[in-house]
């Protein structure tokens, strides 16, 4: 049996070991086409402001470990460029290659959406969704005074605090009104003003061009001009579909239409990770949630499924977290204007308290909950200290569609130095009892 897997990043991998796993006897041939597998953008931020020292250890595991270990038959440096009925044509050493399969894997990835200006032709305007980029970018933020980034989602934010971290001057430009525009307005309104003590963050303002002669020199907004001798693009993703979209149905988000087994449209084709859409577990939709975790658990689905036994992914809740210097921030499930978007009545309790007992000096956590009507809770979001646990306990409850009950009574444990007797969880659901009626 000939398995083909194209990508091979998280997803890629994590398939590719379990289809080897369940079948050893099987060939597993996975085609990336850089000269990384296993890699994690995710580190990317911690490389470039100097915490993680080595680009190498951005690599889980290096080529020959899959093959000597796995027995995966890995081909770097191999983009896939055509797919047809049983075979991939392979751009590879400047050669055309042919390769059959009898079961395929769509593990391509995402890519970093481009602004609607040119820049092509200015270097010092990067992005940094792909590692082959890490490199680059630390070593032109290393000689730059001046930074720009635009965009202020998650990879905006933690890029801001890796270049603040190496003493640069940094401008945030962001086109919506507040950071992380994802997050509800109290919650932003919390990280823009931690973001500022850092950056200058420009909200509400648009990117009309990026100047200069061959570098960029400066960046224009519809409201100013902001001097810089590297520009960061960070303005979200986009499934990377292009040689999947004649062959298997995408969906609305433009990602491969898969069912729970990852099976795609077309019988033994399957797809996971950023490229495909998944069920989002609150809303019970198709959803596209390019994460990373959901990305490795799609491929351990796709793996168990393509050798033959059977596995359902359930979904993902889009959990997220991370920080910008001392502040953690997080969210599970929907926020209060996605919801709203979805279509929900909803009610929700925002509170500012402390994490920890009132006698320690650090701890205040900035939590909202948003519920249905029925009190089916339908997500949390958190700033401050503290948050990564609230939120891992958060997607626990989510995850098994908990309601405000739930959240009151889960017995979380309690111990001064990182949580109170009445955990902000518990202060909000009690906020929401008033609201549901309940004494
Ligand atoms: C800076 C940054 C920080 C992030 N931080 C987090 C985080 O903290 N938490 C989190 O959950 N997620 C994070 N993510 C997102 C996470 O990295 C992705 O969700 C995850 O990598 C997706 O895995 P994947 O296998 O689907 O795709 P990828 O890891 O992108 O792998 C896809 C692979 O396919 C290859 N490929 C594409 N087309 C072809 C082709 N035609 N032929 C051959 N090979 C091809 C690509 O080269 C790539 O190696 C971050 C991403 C970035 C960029």
């Amino acid at each position: 049996m000939n398995v083909a897997i194209i990508g091979g990043g998280a997803a890629g991998m994590t398939a590719a070991s379990r289809v080897k796993a369940l079948r050893p006897d099987w060939n597993v041939m996975v085609f990336e086409k850089t000269n990384f597998v296993s890699h994690a953008p995710c580190g990317i931020p911690f490389y470039v402001s100097g915490i993680v020292e080595y680009f190498e250890e951005l690599c889980t595991y290096d080529t020959s470990f899959f093959k000597s270990e796995r027995g995966i038959d890995v081909h770097t440096n191999s983009k896939v460029f055509e797919v047809g009925e049983g075979y991939l044509l392979v751009e590879e050493e400047g050669k055309e290659r042919r390769y059959e399969w009898d079961k395929l894997l769509f593990a391509t990835g995402s890519r970093a959406k481009r602004l609607n200006v040119k820049y092509e032709e200015l270097d010092g305007v990067l992005c940094v969704n792909d590692i082959s980029n890490a490199e680059k970018v630390k070593k032109l933020a290393l000689k730059s005074e001046d930074i720009v980034i635009v965009g202020s989602g998650y990879i905006g934010v933690e890029m801001a605090e890796a270049v603040t971290r190496l003493g640069k001057k940094v401008t945030v430009v962001e086109i919506a009104e507040r950071p992380l525009p994802e997050y509800d307005a109290e919650i932003a309104a919390i990280i823009k003003s931690e973001m500022e003590k850092f950056v200058n963050l420009r909200l509400g303002e648009r990117v009309v061009a990026f100047e200069g002669k061959d570098r960029v020199e400066k960046v224009v907004t519809n409201r100013g001009e902001y001097k810089c001798d590297l520009a960061i693009v960070a303005v979200g993703v986009h499934p990377n579909t292009e040689i999947a979209k004649n062959f298997v149905k995408l969906g609305k988000s433009e990602a491969i239409k898969t069912n729970s087994k990852m099976e795609t449209s077309k019988e033994n084709v399957y797809a996971a990770g950023d490229c495909a859409e998944s069920l989002n577990v609150v809303t019970g939709k198709q959803d596209w949630i390019p994460l990373a975790t959901p990305a490795n658990k799609m491929g351990y689905v796709a793996g168990v499924n393509i050798a033959g036994y059977e596995l359902h992914y359930p979904g993902s809740l889009k959990s997220q977290i991370t920080s910008f210097y001392d502040v953690e921030i997080g969210k599970v499930g929907l926020s209060e204007h996605e919801a709203i978007r979805e279509g929900y009545e909803v009610i929700s309790s925002f509170i500012t308290t402390k994490s920890t007992a009132r006698y320690f000096i650090d701890g205040l956590i900035h939590l909202k909950v948003v519920a249905e009507r029925s009190g089916r809770v339908l997500g949390i979001q958190a700033v401050g200290k503290g948050v990564a646990m609230r939120i891992y306990a958060a997607s626990a409850l989510l995850y098994r569609g908990a309601n405000v009950r739930d959240l009151f009574f889960t017995d979380f444990p309690y111990y001064p130095p990182v949580s109170r007797v009445w955990d902000p969880l518990v202060v909000a659901a009690r906020n929401l009892f008033r609201k549901l009626g309940i004494p």
